[in-house]
């Protein structure tokens, strides 16, 4: 079934409230929900009432207290049918559904986790639970029940604020919670179990005090620190930032071990990976704590964005997910260094989004169809959304866009909206007609743009030629053009931007150049020197570009340029191009060679105090495989791309091993440990030379005494991925991963980066040393962590193994997908993107890769998830 934007169409019937009560066990637990059924003014007649159901067992059905007549109604597994409604079009449903947590290992409604209840309801778990209107305009106020033996579930959590609890019969025990914010049932919530907790409290700008706890596993409280840590910083934050406020008496975060996603926003109790809230020193690394900062406040912004106002459909999930994503991003810059920030979100929109967008899976950041709304959790919805929403800022500079958002606020609480509502706000304000720019939301593919520029010294004229082109996508093979937003600067020889006396040929204004035909001729008078040109400076806006410019210009903006991102940029350009040359070379059975001076520029900016430390690591971390595969775009032999890369890798090492040694030496780790930017960004950068240095003969010891003497994960953790993948069979790796091992047996997310470390090992041994990790006692097939930490990265993150030129690593692949998707179609539907960009391998590869596809298309009872996937992939 296929489902289209243009179909929406306003539901008959609302639920103004919602009663819900459970009687939780593991395998026989009863829902009785009591809705209020509503028809919507102006709808005419009694039409039939159609609930969602997916997998239900009708025990119970009365209207208005009265049993209904079995001819009545029809009740399936997944849709419960009434025909003839009260005329009257206000009546009291109430139904009583079974199920069986304990058995549910897609992980979608309620299901058991360790011995915890909890529920995940977005997109369409709800229907799991019971027959609802299970589509996200249907706003109900609950009132939730939970009922459950106490020696199993002391703990008994809902949305909203706790109202009553007391003890039942035979050592059961109830609470009831009040959420009255009314709320779609996506945003439902329930966790029951045996819970330690971590309390703190929270007073909000207009001096209302909010309880704030979070739930973790016994034993584990002391891990949560950091989250409450970063919760309260959220709730501050947007305050200051934003102007808003928390709504609600309580507020409950919940970590359970067996989840999807990251994390999910539930009104009044965010539910967790406890990969996301669990951490400290000792098992945690420096981007474990910075991903956990930033889904907490992901999770706690949706309280805005998201709750109080959502989504009309699903269509429209980037108007909360892509603005939240916004929000979190700009939260992360202002507790940590803005620019660092900026570089490693444009670094994951390269690596995940750009390859969405660039292949078979490519669809507009507001889609226009889908199969399965599971599939569109994805990087384009989410970055590239966000990235939308910052170029709504860039253009209207950032008080228009404040006031733009606190009109959202105020004309849409309570709304289920959509995008024409979000981008109508920023006209209002701003008097601006973004029709054109409504266009990053409605068409797919990454705007490629091409510059050139040339200086006429006689006439002190300086102009760039701009071209811009969006490729075709699935189902879009015609393109309109795009407002794009182009933030620059003309660099002189000392490192300053120049003034210019006038600018014809395109809008300028505040550093932006705002393209909006196919070409645009903009030339700058007052120019008397050649300057450098800095081209999408901030990353202003999300495309490709293609500049004619020479490596001095690309190293001098490299170490002059005062907008950090671009001199990352010209770095990290320098870089990639240097690597295609050496894939080349590879190919054609030469042994790559390096300019001496990008050799020497890699040392200059190691060195230059100048730069933070963590800027430095980043600019210093060469561009990975499949960075350099997208660029070439065609015809990948990811073996010759890791041959190059090695071998730069050396170079840079060798020619800087005295700067670099003298440096590692000189950020020797910091105690007492601390989690901030500042210090994690020194580890980064002394783990990035560890790495450089560990390829220089002599570099097994260094990493092995780096793994011995380390203080912390982040420590602990590079140095043993420099030993399993450059140093693997030397008797400090072996030494290494076994001493890992039985330290951190007993605890699975440290284990997973046990897993994750060795499935990224590089060349053709990873697909055995995978397949025998699968055997391992620590690993399930069940759990998504241990599944995305294994397969996942070796799948997504491991070029040379998983595209062996064999085809093993897509068979072990298949088959691994396949036992998945037994259990949890979504967890495997989301492996199965892995192979997205089968058509840029070789022809090799390529025949192997499609066979796999092929393979997987062809086998019986696909679920809708994975069937959708390996449908779009193959098309
Ligand atoms: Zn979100």
């Amino acid at each position: 079934q296929v489902f289209r934007l243009e179909d929406y169409r306003p539901s008959d019937y609302l639920i103004p409230s919602t009663g819900l009560t459970f009687r939780l066990s593991p395998d026989e637990t009863t829902v009785v929900a009591e809705l209020t059924v509503e028809r919507r003014n102006g709808v005419k007649g009694a039409p039939s009432l159609i609930l969602d159901g997916d997998g239900l067992v009708l025990r119970r059905i009365e209207i208005d207290g009265k049993t209904l007549e079995p001819s009545a109604y029809q009740a399936s597994a997944d849709q419960l049918v009434i025909a003839n409604p009260p005329a009257s079009g206000r009546f009291k449903l109430l139904l009583e559904t079974q199920i069986a947590p304990s058995k549910n290992e897609a992980l979608m409604g309620l299901y058991r986790s360790n011995g915890v209840y909890c529920t995940q309801c977005e997109a369409e778990g709800f229907r799991r639970i019971t027959y609802f209107l299970d589509r996200p305009d249907i706003l109900s106020v609950y009132t939730v029940r939970v009922e459950a033996r106490r020696d199993e579930a002391p703990l008994l959590l809902s949305n909203g604020n706790p109202i009553e609890s007391g003890d039942l019969e035979d050592g059961w025990h109830y609470a009831v919670w009040h959420d009255p914010f009314p709320k779609p049932s996506y945003l439902f919530a329930l966790v029951a179990g045996d819970l330690g907790r971590v309390g703190d409290s929270f007073v909000t700008a207009s001096g209302r005090s909010v309880e704030l706890g979070i739930y973790v596993e016994h034993g584990k409280e002391r891990l949560a620190t950091y989250a409450m840590d970063a919760l309260k910083r959220s709730m501050r934050w947007d305050e200051e930032v934003f102007g808003c406020e928390y709504d609600l008496d309580v507020f409950n975060i919940v970590a359970v071990s067996d989840f999807n996603m990251g994390a999910m926003e539930n009104k009044g109790l965010n539910i967790f990976n406890d990969k996301y809230v669990l951490a400290d020193e000792e098992t945690a690394t420096d981007t474990d704590f910075a991903n956990i900062e930033a889904i907490i406040a992901h999770e706690y912004f949706h309280n805005w964005t998201g709750n109080r106002i959502t989504c009309r459909d699903w269509f429209q999930l980037c108007l909360k997910e892509g603005l939240t994503v916004f929000r979190d991003h700009e939260f992360s810059a202002d507790q940590r260094s803005r620019a660092v920030k900026r570089i490693a979100e444009v670094r994951t929109l390269r690596a995940h989004q750009f390859p969405e967008d660039q292949g078979p899976l490519a669809h507009p950041v507001r889609p226009r169809r889908y199969r399965e709304i599971n599939n569109f959790y994805t990087a384009t919805v989410y970055e590239k959304g966000s990235e939308v929403v910052r170029m709504i800022r860039t253009i209207l500079g950032a008080k228009a866009f404040r006031e733009g958002m606190d009109l959202y606020f105020e004309r849409h609480d309570g709304d289920a909206a959509t995008i024409e509502d979000f981008l109508k706000v920023f006209e209002d304000v701003s008097g601006q007609d973004l029709s054109q720019f409504a266009l990053w939301y409605h068409q797919a593919g990454t705007p490629n743009v091409t510059v050139s520029g040339s200086h006429n010294a006689a006439s002190g004229e300086f102009t760039l030629e701009i071209e811009q082109s969006v490729p075709p996508t699935p189902s879009e093979s015609r393109k309109r053009l795009m407002h794009i937003p182009l933030a620059f600067g003309l660099v002189d020889p000392d490192g300053k931007d120049m003034a210019y006396a006038d600018v014809e040929g395109a809008d300028v204004a505040d550093g932006v150049i705002h393209l909006r035909k196919r070409r645009h001729v903009v030339k700058f008078s007052g120019i008397a020197e050649r300057p450098s040109v800095s081209l999408n400076r901030g990353f202003s806006a999300p495309i490709t570009l293609s500049v004619a410019q020479s490596a001095e210009d690309r190293a001098f903006l490299a170490r002059h340029d005062s907008d950090a991102f671009s001199r990352w940029q010209a770095f990290n350009t320098l870089l990639t191009e240097t690597l295609i040359t050496a894939f080349r070379s590879v190919l054609g059975g030469k042994a790559p060679d390096f300019s001496p001076e990008l050799l020497k520029l890699a040392g200059t900016i190691a060195t230059d105090e100048t730069l933070e430390p963590a800027f430095r690591a980043l600019a210093l971390m060469l561009p990975g495989e499949a960075d350099i595969a997208r660029e070439i775009g065609n015809n990948i032999d990811p073996d010759a791309l890791r041959a190059g890369r090695e071998a730069l890798t050396f170079a840079v090492a060798k020619t800087n091993r005295e700067a670099f040694s003298a440096l590692y030496a000189s950020l020797n780790a910091a105690r007492p440990f601390s989690p901030d930017a500042a210090s994690a960004g020194k580890r980064a950068l002394r783990n990035v030379l560890l790495d450089y240095l560990s390829a220089l003969p002599g570099g097994v010891g260094l990493a092995g005494d780096h793994f011995a003497a380390a203080t912390n994960m982040t420590d602990r953790a590079a140095a043993l991925s420099v030993l399993a993948h450059r140093h693997r069979g030397s008797q400090q790796a072996t030494d290494a991963l076994a001493s890992f091992e039985a330290r951190y047996c007993k605890d699975a997310l440290v284990m997973d980066k046990w897993f994750q470390i060795q499935a990224s090992t590089p060349g053709a041994e990873a697909v055995d040393i995978v397949r025998s990790l699968m055997e391992h006692p620590a690993f399930s097939i069940s759990n998504p962590n241990r599944v995305r930490s294994l397969i996942g990265t070796f799948a997504s993150a491991n070029q040379t193994g998983f595209h062996r030129a064999d085809g093993a690593g897509y068979q072990l692949f298949v088959d691994t997908v396949l036992a998945v998707e037994k259990r949890n179609p979504q967890v495997a539907a989301r492996l199965a993107t892995a192979l997205r960009s089968w058509r840029s391998l070789e022809p090799g590869r390529q025949a192997k890769a499609r066979e796999a596809l092929l393979t997987m298309s062809s086998t019986p009872n696909l679920s809708a998830d994975l069937r959708d996937i390996i449908e779009r992939t193959l098309a």
